[in-house]
C-alpha cells in the first residue's frame, strides 16, 4: 500500500510540474493572462514583468512552451533578422536580463550584421521561457473559452477557469493552403527546411511555388539548389526589399532582407537558372501551371490559428484595431495572429510580423494606467 502511495504521489508531482510550472495552485483571479508562448508571448510576458506586475498575478498558457512555430519548425531556416536586431530585442526587456543563458552568450559571439539561422534566437527564447515558467503562473494547456462578463475576463482551459483583468492573445498562425486537387502538396513548413524539402522532390519533378514573400523565395532558392526538372514561381506582388534608413528604422520593413534578399537581387532578378520561370498569378495561369506540375507548394502567407469566440462572437477577431492590436476592452492581439499594419509614405500597407517590428504600445499604455 505504501508503495502504491509513493507511486501515486510521484505521478501527481510529475503531472504538477508538467501542467503548472510554479507547482502551486492556479489562482482564481489574475491581473494579466498571456495566451501563447511563441516569441510574441515571451516578449509580452517580459514587458508585463518589466512594468511591475507581480509574477504571481501573471498567468501564461501554452500547450508546449517550446517557442511556438519558430521553435518547433523553423530552427534550421535562415532568418531575415540580424544578430544586432536580436540583441536589441533581448536587451530591450529588463526581465530577460535575469536569465542565465549560454545561448544568449553565444549570440554575442556572432557578427552583429550576420542574419543567422533562426536557431540563434530560438535557443535564447527557450532559456527565457524555462526561466519565466518558474516565475509566473505557467499553465501547460490550451485556452478553450474566452468570455467577458461583469468587467473581467474568464479564461477556460481543459483543466482550469481563471478570471483575469487583462488578456493578451499571442496565439500565432499557420500557413494558408491552396486547393490543388489531386496534385501532391509539399507543406510549406517542410519546404522551408532544405534537407526536408530534398526528401520530397525527385529530379523529374516540376514544382510550382505560389507566393512572392520571404518564405516563397527561400523555397524557390532551395529548389534551385536541389535537383528538380522545372520550377515555376507564381507571384502576385513584385519583390519588395527592406531598405535600412537609419539604425532601427527601415523603409518597407516587411520586405526581403538577409540571405534571401541577397539571392533575389544577385541571382533571381539578374540571372535566374534555366529551369526557373516566374509567372504572374492569374486564375488561368494557376490552372495551367497546376495542370502541368507534379508538386505544388503554397507559400502565400499565414492565417490566424483558431480561437474560441468571445461571448459567442467571432467578428471581434476580424475587426481588431490594426494600429493598436486592441480586440475588445482590455484584450490585446499581438504577433503574427494579429499583425499590426503600417502605411508607408507611398500609401503601401505593410503587416509588421518580424520580431524587431512588433509593437506593444497599447499593452504598455494599459500597464501604465493600471499601476
Ligand atoms: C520561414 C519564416 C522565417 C521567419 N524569419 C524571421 C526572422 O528572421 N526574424 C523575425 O523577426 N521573424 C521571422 N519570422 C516571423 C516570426 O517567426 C513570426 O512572426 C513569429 O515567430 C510568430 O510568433 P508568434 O509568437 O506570434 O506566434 P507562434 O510562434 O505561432 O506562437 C503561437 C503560440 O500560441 C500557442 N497557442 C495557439 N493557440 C492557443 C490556445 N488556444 N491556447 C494556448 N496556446 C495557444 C501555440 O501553441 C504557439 O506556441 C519568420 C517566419 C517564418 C515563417
Amino acid at each position: 500500500m505504501k508503495k502504491i502511495n509513493i507511486v501515486l504521489s510521484l505521478a501527481a508531482f510529475v503531472l504538477c510540474i508538467n501542467s503548472v510550472s510554479r507547482c502551486g495552485e492556479i489562482p482564481s483571479h489574475v491581473s494579466w493572462t498571456v495566451v501563447g508562448a511563441g516569441p510574441t508571448g515571451i516578449l509580452a510576458v517580459g514587458i508585463i514583468l518589466d512594468n511591475g506586475v507581480s509574477p504571481d498575478k501573471i498567468l501564461w498558457i501554452d500547450p508546449d512552451f517550446s517557442v511556438g512555430r519558430m521553435g518547433k519548425l523553423y530552427q534550421e531556416v535562415p532568418g531575415n533578422g540580424t544578430v544586432r536586431q536580436y540583441i536589441a530585442l533581448l536587451e530591450g526587456c529588463k526581465a530577460f536580463g535575469e536569465v542565465k543563458s549560454p545561448a544568449i552568450d553565444q549570440l554575442y559571439t556572432l557578427h552583429p550584421d550576420q542574419a543567422p539561422l533562426l536557431k540563434a534566437i530560438v535557443d535564447p527564447f527557450l532559456d527565457i521561457t524555462n526561466y519565466f515558467r518558474t516565475k509566473v503562473v505557467a499553465l501547460k494547456d490550451q485556452m478553450t473559452g474566452l468570455t467577458f462578463h461583469n468587467d473581467f475576463w474568464s479564461i477556460q482551459t481543459n483543466t482550469a477557469t481563471v478570471k483575469s483583468d487583462y488578456v493578451v492573445l499571442a496565439t500565432g498562425a499557420h500557413p494558408r493552403i491552396v486547393r490543388a486537387d489531386g496534385i501532391p502538396q509539399i507543406p510549406v513548413d517542410e519546404a522551408l527546411d532544405k534537407a526536408s524539402l530534398a526528401s520530397h522532390v525527385k529530379p523529374e519533378d516540376k514544382v510550382v511555388v505560389i507566393g512572392s514573400g520571404h518564405s516563397a523565395l527561400l523555397i524557390v532558392k532551395h529548389l534551385t539548389e536541389l535537383s528538380v526538372s522545372q520550377i515555376v514561381n507564381l507571384y502576385k506582388k513584385p519583390i519588395v526589399y527592406q531598405v535600412p534608413m537609419r539604425r532601427g528604422i527601415a523603409w518597407q520593413e516587411a520586405g526581403l532582407k538577409g540571405e534571401v534578399a541577397t539571392w533575389a537581387k544577385t541571382v533571381l532578378e539578374v540571372n535566374p537558372p534555366a529551369n526557373l520561370t516566374r509567372v504572374y498569378n492569374t486564375p488561368e495561369a494557376l490552372q495551367t501551371c497546376l495542370s502541368q506540375c507534379t508538386k505544388v507548394i503554397c507559400a502565400t502567407g499565414f492565417e490566424r490559428n483558431e480561437l474560441p469566440s468571445i461571448n459567442g462572437d467571432d467578428s471581434l477577431y476580424l475587426n481588431y484595431d490594426r494600429s493598436s492590436g486592441i480586440i475588445a476592452p482590455r484584450c490585446f492581439g499581438v504577433g503574427i495572429a494579429f499583425p499590426q499594419q503600417k502605411t508607408d509614405p507611398l500609401g503601401n500597407v505593410e503587416h509588421l510580423v518580424g520580431l524587431p517590428y512588433l509593437r506593444f504600445d497599447a499593452l504598455i499604455e494599459a500597464l501604465n494606467e493600471d499601476l
